[in-house]
């Protein structure tokens, strides 16, 4: 074991289990060994090496000034590192311990605007719970509903500590927890003890997010020593008053608490409050949605493009975290939601108020993080002058408000809402002690005002004589002793001294006392002089200690008012948002939507917020409601079908964000969730199988949602053979109209699905108009009512130049798999599941048998022949399925007799693709490859 610097570097790493260890020695904080290396890798730093007892370590060094950048990337990076700082001991030797452990979700110093989150999780298990006494977690396994297993409930906290926001709730499974993980995209996510085992958890989190999982002691979480850190921070009172009853939740706010004490950053005083939420405050949007609506980056990862960068207009840092969460965290409360709306409108029609409110506001510094900095101690004087500019902002807010018709709005409530008296007195205290030049840091002197404290002005009163007497002293030399060439100055190995050129040197009277001989001068001190000096250091001391006290006294008075600096942030972040909301509804034509009871999403001339701003948009109408829950959306690739369904999706979530609606007028239903399940597109080009993925989606669309949910379903069953996708799709659908209820918007190029309209009835089909003029097809964007009247795919083989009789030949042939083929349709009565009726259709007679007739003893499968109830050419015998054969009509006998083995072949070939799941350029050679076949 290396003694000396690096044994005690050693030692120390070892007590900690953070990653890395910085050391101060001396002015400079030192990485060793293995650490130093890997910061020398990571922050391009020089690698030298340091001598200890005949071996020789890596060492890597800071400046102490530079700490906290490095420190920053460092923890950006994902390590955790720990700050050992060196003090004096009795003896007058030095000595180090660590004082904070610096990891990604309690990096204080962060410069993003970013929120910050630390995640903590925690879920029922054997150690310490009483929520799941018994059995194992391999029973649980097999819970077949997830209830009190490894699927949950878990219990989450979130902390920021760069704003000291705290949110506290229950989820009750893995997908929730997901969702939840996603919307807060936490730095660092803390597993509780049987979580961290947890590969499912351990995957979202490594999938979906960018934090790093970091393991903290498991004890932290058992349920007594958690309760009481609760109640320690936040009062019993508050405790029980903001109804944070259930066991898990107290433990994950417990861990996180005692995690952030024990990384030492300093900021627990600044988690003033507690904000326990219930997941059902909020619109379930799960993380699969949240990713396809691209609310906060798109599917590519880029930021520039997502609803949130599109609408984000706001001034400030707070505003901008503020909005980012409305869009990510849609409300169901309708109260709330009418009053942003309010607001909103307010905004959108006062353009000269809105554009003060916003200049004022430009002007505001990030009170929240602000409150963090002075509770942590680590605020300098420029802060403390930050948190005063912006308290000054709240009356000219006001009088920015007064006399417009937002005085009258919640606008002026939001603002209102701080206690405006204390917000004053704080300002005016901090008006009076800060001075209008202010020094970089604290210990630099210069950061109070004149008649702040009397005991500081007389010393500055006192050094500015003693100060004033040293500058006139060289005057007086010269003419008391008649010399000339004479200067006082100071330095630091001589202190004062008075210089005179080598010319008078020998003038000098006796009183002076010769300290040091230059090439063309000499240097003299008198006691005089020397005892101003020690005047001016003494007071110089004593300033500099006055002035650091007083300025550790002002920080705790700001830090004692973290509550306060919190929320006159929060009221600025809400007006931004807000007016943020406001300026682009105004800018785009947006209007207030109304909100309804759930079931009814009704929009007149809607289009798509994000893609409206690049293109010349055509505009849509769309109408769900009791009646007509469940649409069918057909139209060629590209036509528009996604577009029109994301849009619905996405106004849905503006109304209850609060924000105005890109379409000309809308009744939108409060949703308790939406689910979307879109055709990953770049998965199907990475070659990775996806039909696992697509009906993990749809499964838990399935299980989630409910009759106030809205349900955008881009393709359903496309991963697989025809059979089985249409099958799926068909059941889906039957499933979603007669159980769930939800209200639907279901895309398919499956034109079979289109039938199921004259028999669910609640069933509707709309499709997107194409214009065809001869080969040229031209999309309309228009959304009308009633299905495609074709099946695209051979359409598009014509297109591309398929000789005329293969072209004709897939038609017949399609037509005679349809024929072939009777798909059963369960039909819901009005009424829900009960009532059942029950239809089988018959393709080749185009109609349904009746529902009594239907429901005879093979009529439960999805795919059954055919009861031949149609036409009487067709014995409906003949279901080979590959729909090259059949002799059951005369017509098709004869056009196969005249048809060689070779065209067979590229007709079934031709019959087989899937067009959607073939890349252009593929089908063109496979067209290329007939062609030659043919001829
Ligand atoms: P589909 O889902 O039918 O394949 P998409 O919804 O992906 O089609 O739309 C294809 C293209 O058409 C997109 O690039 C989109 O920008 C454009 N588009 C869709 N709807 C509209 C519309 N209403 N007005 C203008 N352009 C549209």
């Amino acid at each position: 074991m290396p003694t000396g610097i690096v044994g005690e570097f050693l030692e120390l790493k070892d007590g900690t289990d953070a990653d890395l260890l910085a050391m101060q020695c001396g002015d400079f904080y030192e990485f060793f060994a293995d650490d130093a290396e890997t910061v020398a890798d990571e922050l391009d730093l020089k690698v030298s090496k340091k001598s200890s007892h005949g071996s020789s370590y890596p060492m890597a060094g800071v400046p102490l000034s530079e700490l906290t950048p490095y420190l920053k990337a460092l923890v950006e990076r994902g390590y955790r590192v720990a700050v050992a700082d060196q003090y004096e001991t009795d003896d007058g030797g030095h000595a180090r311990e660590v004082t904070r452990v610096v990891t990604p979700g309690t990096l204080l110093e962060t410069t993003d605007a970013d929120a910050r989150y630390l995640a903590t999780v925690v879920r029922a298990d054997d150690a310490g719970s009483h929520t799941h006494p018994t059995g194992s977690s391999a029973d649980a396994a097999n819970a077949p509903d997830g209830s009190g297993g490894p699927e949950g409930p878990y219990g989450v906290a979130f902390a920021d500590v760069t704003t000291g926001r705290f949110l506290v709730t229950t989820l009750d499974d893995l997908g929730d927890l997901r969702a939840e993980l996603y919307r807060f995209d936490p730095a660092e996510v803390l597993p509780g003890p049987t979580v961290r085992n947890d590969d499912a958890v351990l995957a979202a989190v490594r999938d979906d997010l960018s934090g790093s999982v970091s393991v903290f002691d498991g004890e932290v979480f058992a349920p007594g020593r958690a309760a009481h850190a609760v109640r320690d921070q936040f009062g019993a009172e508050t405790v029980d008053s903001v109804g944070l009853n259930s066991e898990l939740a107290v433990r994950a706010a417990g861990a996180a608490l005692a995690y952030v004490a024990e990384t030492g950053a300093g900021v627990l005083a600044s988690m003033t409050r507690l904000t326990v939420y219930r997941p059902t405050d909020h619109v379930d949007v799960d993380a699969t949605t949240q990713r396809n609506l691209e609310l906060t980056e798109t599917m590519r990862g880029d930021r520039e493009g997502s609803l949130f960068d599109t609408l984000d207009h706001t001034v400030t840092a707070a505003g901008g975290r503020l909005l980012r969460e409305w869009l990510t965290r849609p409300k169901r409360d309708r109260e709330e939601l009418c009053r942003r709306l309010d607001s909103v409108d307010a905004l959108a029609s006062a353009a000269l108020a809105r554009d003060r409110l916003r200049e004022t506001l430009d002007g505001a510094y990030d009170l929240e993080r602000l409150a963090a900095r002075a509770t942590s101690g680590s605020a300098g004087p420029r802060e403390l002058a930050s948190v005063r500019d912006t308290l000054a902002l709240l009356p000219v807010l006001s009088e920015a408000l007064s006399g417009t018709p937002l005085a009258e709005s919640p606008v002026a409530e939001t603002l209102r809402c701080p206690d405006r008296d204390r917000a004053r007195d704080l300002h005016d205290e901090l008006a009076a002690a800060l001075a209008d030049d202010l020094p970089n840091t604290k210990t630099e002197g210069g950061i109070f005002r004149h008649g702040y404290d009397p005991e500081l002005d007389d010393l500055i009163e006192r050094h500015e004589t003693a100060i004033e007497w040293i500058d006139s002293l060289s005057e007086r030399e010269k003419r008391r002793h008649g010399l000339s060439h004479v200067t006082v100055d100071r330095n630091k190995t001589d202190g004062y001294y008075i210089q005179v050129g080598k010319s008078v040197a020998d003038e000098v009277p006796d009183h002076y006392r010769e300290i040091k001989t230059l090439k063309n001068s000499k240097r003299f001190v008198t006691d005089e002089l020397a005892e101003r000096e020690r005047e001016i250091l003494r007071i110089e001391e004593a300033r500099g200690d006055l002035e650091y006290e007083l300025f550790e006294e002002l920080t705790e008075t700001v830090a004692a008012m973290a509550e306060l600096l919190q929320d006159v942030g929060r009221a600025f972040a809400e007006i931004d948002a807000l007016a943020s909301l406001a300026t682009h509804a105004a800018g785009n034509d947006w209007t207030r939507p109304t909100l309804a009871e759930p079931g009814t999403l009704s929009i007149e001339a809607g289009r798509h917020p994000v893609v409206e701003r690049t293109t010349d948009f055509v505009p849509n109408d769309l109408r769900l409601d009791e009646e007509r829950g469940f649409l069918i959306v057909t139209g060629p690739n590209m036509s528009g079908k996604s577009t029109y369904m994301r849009q619905a999706a996405l106004i849905q979530l503006l109304a209850q964000a609060g924000s105005f609606i890109p379409a000309r007028s809308a009744e939108v239903g409060v949703v308790d969730g939406i689910y979307t399940r879109v055709g990953a597109l770049d998965e199907l080009a990475q070659g990775r199988s996806t039909f696992m993925v697509e009906m993990q989606e749809l499964s838990n669309i399935l299980h989630s949602a409910t009759e106030e949910s809205l349900v955008i379903l881009d393709e359903v069953g496309r991963g697989t053979a025809t059979y089985d996708g249409i099958s799926l799709a068909w059941a889906a659908t039957e499933y979603l109209h007669n159980e769930v209820r939800a209200r639907t918007l279901f895309a398919t190029h499956y034109h079979e699905l289109t039938t199921l309209a004259d028999h669910l009835p609640r069933v509707a089909n709309v499709h997107v108009a194409v214009d065809e003029r001869g080969d040229e097809v031209t999309f309309l964007r228009t959304v009308r009512e009633g299905p495609t009247d074709r099946s695209y795919g051979v359409h598009v083989a014509d297109l591309a130049g398929v000789p005329e009789p293969v072209v004709a030949r897939a038609g017949d042939v399609l037509d005679r798999l349809r024929e072939e083929k009777a798909i059963e349709a369960k039909g819901g009565s009005a009424a829900g599941g009960t009532g059942t009726t029950q239809a089988v259709f018959d393709l080749s007679s185009g109609s349904f048998a009746d529902g009594a007739d239907a429901n005879g003893a093979d009529a439960n499968g999805a795919t059954v022949d055919g009861p031949g109830t149609g036409r009487t050419d067709t014995d409906g015998t003949d279901t080979d399925g590959t729909g090259t054969g059949g002799t059951n009509t005369t017509e098709v006998d004869a056009t196969e007799v005249d048809i060689d083995p070779e065209t067979r072949a590229v007709i079934e070939e031709l019959t087989d693709v899937d067009l959607a799941e073939t890349a252009p350029i593929e089908l063109l050679s496979r067209v290329q490859e007939w062609q030659d076949r043919l001829t």
